[in-house]
């Protein structure tokens, strides 16, 4: 072959004009999984066999459009240490005189990938994944350096840019963003409602043997089916279940927490984020589709819904990218809260008495899946207030969730959930006591603490924890205007409250493990 083309296992994007192009017998294109991809952080088991399924089933899919496609596993890449030295071996094989790749969405891979041509004496290119709305190159015009850029501004221009909701030059509905009508707590009659998630039921038992065989290290629980999506058609599946069936309620509840039904892990979610991550699915596919819902189901569907899920979509996953790429690698060593402490175990197994953290670590182990306020108001919060080293926090959010890539994961943890980057995300710190828990969950009822209580032995730990924060970074929080009524009602209160909520706080951090 003259030319070998590498697919890294999140660019499954079947309509990359690389397979459109004539005179293909050219072309070799290799799909690899590699323990370097493996091994970079600890990996949910399910996390790495859903890669790997997805990953085959694409080589396969490519096989039966008749072109050349050499699909290896850990037994045929067990030797390569990386990437560099399984190129090599192949272009030396298959006699190639140039290696092409797209341009990877990860600063680590682009880094590598860079210096390919120094240790390979053959042309190497790349080109874009076509696969995000902004193009790469736009992202300085919107994005600046160590500068907080405003998420809605950015979602407003890409409104406009793409036309989406857009009615003479205006927002759809007079407004765009109808956030204060959505953000329900579900009510008891509301959980008999919740449908059933779609999931599948996919084979990995040989997966999970190689896995094994390779004494690759992961976390979680796994068992011989997957009921995540790993095919193009498995993902336009989940997207039709999504827009069917959840789309109306999405916006709704986007915020709420149960842990009352057995669809408690889901909810109204799409689930999609794998799917969109690993490019089986494009953005723009996906919000075609939503819009094309809501013409057709006007009198079902209100646009707060719509609206509420295509700003994550269109603003949020976009704008996460940008602020990624114009901050790497700095990005990755920022603390600005200087956080030092080490992740408590019960992150890795979940046992632990506050039943906020457990439903959502446990189901984070059970699914490799938790939704957006489990990830920010439970464990990311619990995290800010207890000063966790950012770097432990990335960790676990890059390792557990199946959707974690890092340009996605490392500004939504480090940035918006951690503060870390001084507010580049966040215009304050995401933090709360058990009181917003507790209103926008059933969580608190069944807890070993007392949500009313902030000093007692009972007291919820989020409480005191709280205001061991707001006491530690006053200087730097109080003069933010958001934040400025907390202080107030802080000084409401008498010194010996103030002393006894902080000494509980103090036992709490000295006795973190047995929370
Ligand atoms: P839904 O709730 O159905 O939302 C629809 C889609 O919108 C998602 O699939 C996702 O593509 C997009 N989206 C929503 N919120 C965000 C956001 N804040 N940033 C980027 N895209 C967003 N998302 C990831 O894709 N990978 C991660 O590793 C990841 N780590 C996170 C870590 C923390 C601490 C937090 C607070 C959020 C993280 N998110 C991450 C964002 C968000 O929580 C997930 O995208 C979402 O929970 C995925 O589930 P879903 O597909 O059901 O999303
Ligand atoms: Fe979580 Fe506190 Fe509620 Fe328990 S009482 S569930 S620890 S918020």
């Amino acid at each position: 072959y003259k030319i070998l083309r590498f697919i890294f296992g999140d660019q499954l994007n079947a309509n990359h004009t690389w397979y459109k192009e004539e005179n293909q017998a050219q072309y070799l294109y290799v799909i690899a999984e590699l323990k370097q991809e493996t091994n970079y952080v600890k990996h949910h088991i399910q996390k790495v066999a859903a890669f790997f399924s997805a990953m085959e089933n694409f080589a396969s899919a490519l096989k039966k459009s008749q072109l050349n496609v050499l699909h290896l596993t850990l037994d045929d890449t067990q030797h390569d240490e990386s990437i560099t030295t399984l190129l090599k071996r192949l272009a030396e094989q298959y006699q190639c005189q140039e290696i092409q790749y797209q341009y990877p969405d990860e600063y680590r891979l682009y880094q590598q990938m860079q210096q390919l041509e120094s240790h390979i004496s053959l042309k190497v290119s790349a080109c874009d994944s076509e696969h995000f709305l902004l193009p790469y190159s736009d992202i300085n015009a919107h994005f600046k350096k160590d500068k907080h850029a405003k998420m809605e501004f950015f979602y407003r221009m890409m409104r406009k840019r793409f036309n989406i909701l857009m009615k003479d030059g205006a927002p759809q509905g007079g407004q765009w963003n109808f956030d204060q009508d959505n953000r329900n707590k579900l009510k008891k009659a509301d959980l008999a409602t919740i449908p059933e998630p779609k999931v599948f039921c996919n084979d990995i038992e040989i997966i999970l043997r190689r896995i094994n065989n390779h004494k690759i290290s992961t976390l979680g629980h796994c068992s011989s089916t997957l009921l995540w999506p790993t095919s193009r058609n498995q993902a336009k599946q989940l997207l039709d279940y999504f827009c069917t069936h959840l789309l109306p309620h999405f916006g709704q509840f986007q915020d709420a927490m149960t842990c009352q039904t057995s669809h408690k892990w889901s909810l109204y979610h799409s689930r999609i984020a794998f799917a969109l991550n690993t490019k089986m699915l494009h953005p723009m596919h996906v919000i075609n589709q939503v819009l094309s819902e809501f013409d057709k189901r006007k009198n079902e569907i209100n646009l707060a819904q719509v609206e509420g899920f295509i700003r994550q979509i269109l603003g949020w996953r976009e704008y996460v990218r940008g602020v990624y790429w114009q901050n790497m690698p700095d990005y990755a060593t920022k603390n600005e809260l200087n956080a030092r402490r080490a992740l408590p175990d019960y992150f890795w197994h979940g046992n632990t008495k506050m039943n906020c953290m457990k439903q959502a670590i446990d189901q984070s182990l059970d699914t490799a899946y938790a939704h957006h306020i489990q990830r920010l108001m439970i464990t990311g919060n619990f995290c800010l207030l207890t000063g966790i080293k950012p770097d432990d926090v990335d960790n676990w959010y890059l390792g557990i969730y199946i959707d974690a890539i890092e340009w996605v994961e490392m500004p939504n943890t480090r940035g918006m959930s951690q503060f870390a980057d001084g507010g580049l995300i966040a215009t304050k710190p995401y933090a709360s006591s058990g009181n917003y828990i507790n209103k926008m969950s059933d969580y608190c009822k069944g807890c070993h603490y007392n949500v009313k209580q902030k000093s007692e032995e009972t007291a919820c730990p989020f409480n005191s924890l709280y205001w061991l924060f707001m006491h530690t970074h006053e200087a730097r929080l109080s003069r933010n205007p958001r934040i400025g009524m907390v202080y107030k009602n802080w000084q409401k209160q008498n010194e010996t409250q103030q002393s006894a909520t902080l000494k509980r706080a103090q036992w709490c951090l000295t006795n973190i493990e047995k929370l």
